[in-house]
């Protein structure tokens, strides 16, 4: 599997198996990571705040996200400014669990390092 397609997969980084998430999408449980990945033991949390960074590569993506459907409602649909507050808020109301797993898998993906070879020797 490639990097990008395990960032948006959101797979562990090292084996590229295990999943990053436990619940698909419940809502209770949106923010929950295991400790470890389940397929090659990889700390998911290397050090206390580890994530914290990925709040501000969440809060980039998202802020990206909703100037470009502002700018499309507003000048190219001509929508009115409230109208297309409203819509960006539910839209951001809606993809929010997933642009910060996204953060989060993007974040883990730039620390820790691809290693193929995880799986076949972690019989030792
Ligand atoms: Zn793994």
């Amino acid at each position: 599997m490639g990097l990008l397609r395990s960032i948006f997969k959101m797979t562990c980084p090292k084996c590229r198996k295990g999943k990053l998430f436990v619940q698909p999408f419940s809502l209770s449980k949106s923010f929950d990571m295991p400790e470890r990945c389940p397929t090659c033991n990889q700390n998911y949390f290397p050090e206390p705040g580890f994530f914290y960074g990925a709040m501000f590569i969440g809060y980039g993506m998202t802020a990206w996200l909703f100037f470009a459907i502002g700018a499309i409602l507003i000048f190219v649909m001509g929508m009115e400014f409230n109208k297309a507050m409203m819509i960006i808020i539910a839209v951001g109301a809606l993809t929010f669990v997933y642009f910060f797993r996204l953060a989060r898998s993007v974040w883990i993906h730039i620390y820790v390092k691809y290693d193929p070879q995880i799986l076949s020797t972690s019989e030792e």
